[in-house]
């Protein structure tokens, strides 16, 4: 038995007033899902692994897993979590906060 997705009246465009804090504090779980041959973390949070958006064969990507900021070595994309995110998904800002919070697109 699997509960439904909590809708929200009045559309589905509803964000949370902390959602950076609260997609940064899925960071990690993100990058460890996502991104292939992931390092352990340094004490920064910083861990390199494969880029997702050029054809990497070493790791060039360098992902924070405690704030979610990224930087690829090797194509120069850079930018957050929920940047990531809709670089690899095509979906727009909002959806894609929402996507990674995990409530109903
Ligand atoms: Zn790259």
């Amino acid at each position: 038995m699997s509960a439904l997705p909590e809708k929200k009246p009045g559309g589905g465009t509803y964000l949370p007033g902390d959602f950076r804090e609260r997609v940064a504090d899925g960071a990690a779980k993100y990058y460890r899902r996502h991104v292939h041959k992931l390092s352990p973390p340094n004490a920064g949070g910083w861990a390199s692994g494969l880029c997702c958006f050029h054809a990497d064969k070493t790791p060039s990507c360098s992902v924070n897993l405690a704030t979610g900021a990224f930087c690829c070595h090797a194509c120069n994309e850079r930018g957050d979590l929920i940047h990531f995110h809709q670089k690899r998904s095509g979906l727009p800002f909002r959806q894609a906060v929402r996507d990674l919070l995990g409530l109903a697109p």
